[in-house]
């Protein structure tokens, strides 16, 4: 079985570019140059440039040795926390904006939802000096202040968007209209491993250097150069498909990709898409999605705004389909009491994201000479506010 994304974009039944006419031309001009450029000598060297320099990469791979302790097995934690902004989301806006500029693209576009894919693709307008418009729904707005804030300091445009739920697929919508209006100056830089072919595909390539450091990182700190276990949070699933990547076809490496259940997978207010969603078409891709009946998208929630989204990308779709992922989910309160043990244990305040993927130690049966991975997708600091009032218990 292949997990690699074939010509026509897809990944088993999922993925493909189902977009209205007036964005073929868009979509194609980027699907016909992304391998290209990507993959030539020039960009690499100015990609990896830029990963050490200003994200600060190599990320660590830091054994955790009291939460090792605790669950009886030898733990690491992928320190994508650490990176510029916080979080692993820099590694795929660093690599399209140097993909925009190589297509001679002069002004970006984004859609947000929490705001942390905004500010770094703000964060990266700014550094090449590049107009950046970013759309968010009107109450994600009212939300997310801090982060709106933060775009508008980096020199964004937040543009509000009024129609609908007010929230984050309003703001796709508006990002789409604004591309076909614009097709030939505008680039169209998304967050996540989702939208149609080939950014799937073109997020999740950025992404794989957290499984290519992971890979060296272990033979040189273990002597093993794979891990028994990857666990990672999945929102769109963009860490998880970066820290999965180079492990994807070695069937001995046990990928678990963790949903948030809100409040409960059956509550009415979570984001477990594999358990409550079905097939269908989301941002233009075909994969698993929550929607009613008359195919409509169900709002998601989550106490982590990172997570709140209704699908998940094409590949995670078919990692759950083929068997080849492990899926699982983990509540609220199972995310901020990880949060809480991974603090006090090690020193760390993880993102409530990540918080997710922590959550999952506990539902695992883990070996004491096996080797776990937990992909620290982000940093807490962002979540503080939710934090605080959780502080006594
Ligand atoms: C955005 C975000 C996520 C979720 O996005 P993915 O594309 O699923 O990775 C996870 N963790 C953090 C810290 C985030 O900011």
């Amino acid at each position: 079985m292949s997990y690699s994304v074939n010509n026509n974009g897809f990944y088993g039944d999922f993925g493909g570019a189902f977009i209205p006419e007036m964005l073929h031309h868009n979509v194609e001009e980027l699907k016909n140059c992304y391998l290209d450029i990507i993959e030539s000598d020039e960009f690499i060297t100015e990609y990896k440039a830029l990963l050490k320099d200003y994200v600060g990469r190599p990320t660590p791979l830091y054994f955790a040795k009291n939460l090792s302790k605790k669950y009886q097995s030898n733990i690491f934690l992928k320190r994508e926390d650490l990176n510029h902004t916080g979080a692993h989301k820099v590694n795929n806006t660093v690599g399209q904006i140097l993909l925009a500029k190589k297509m001679g693209k002069t002004r970006i576009i984004a859609e947000t939802g929490a705001g942390q894919h905004g500010v770094a693709t703000a964060t990266v307008c700014a550094l090449m000096n590049l107009p950046c418009i970013v759309y968010m729904g009107k109450i994600d707005i009212q939300r997310q202040a801090p982060n709106v804030a933060r775009m508008k300091m980096l020199g964004a445009e937040v543009r509000p968007a009024t129609s609908g739920s007010k929230t984050l697929k309003d703001a796709t919508n508006e990002a789409i209209r604004d591309w076909i209006a614009n097709p030939e100056d505008t680039y169209y830089l998304i967050g996540s491993v989702v939208g149609p072919h080939p950014y799937p595909d073109l997020v999740a390539r950025f992404q794989s250097i957290i499984s290519e450091e992971m890979k060296t990182q272990l033979q040189k700190q273990t002597g093993k150069n794979y891990p028994n276990k990857i666990i990672a949070c999945v929102g769109g699933g963009s860490n998880a498909a970066g820290a999965f990547y180079h492990f994807l076809e070695n069937e001995e490496v046990e990928l678990i990709a963790v949903e948030a259940d809100g409040k409960g997978v059956h509550s009415g207010q979570s984001a477990a898409t594999t358990e409550l969603g079905t097939s269908g078409i989301i941002h233009g891709s075909k994969t698993l999605m929550m929607q009613n009946s008359e195919g409509q998208i169900t709002e998601p929630y989550s106490i982590s705004a990172g997570l709140d989204y209704p699908g998940i990308g094409p590949l995670h779709a078919h990692l759950f389909k083929s068997g080849r992922g492990t899926f699982m989910g983990a509540t609220d309160q199972e995310a901020l009491d990880a949060a809480f043990e991974l603090t006090q244990l090690e020193g760390i305040i993880p993102a409530l994201e990540s918080a997710h993927a922590l959550a999952a130690l506990n539902k695992l049966t883990l070996k004491k000479d096996e080797c776990v991975v937990v992909n620290l997708s982000g940093r807490g600091d962002k979540d503080m506010e939710t934090y605080m009032t959780h502080l006594s218990c």
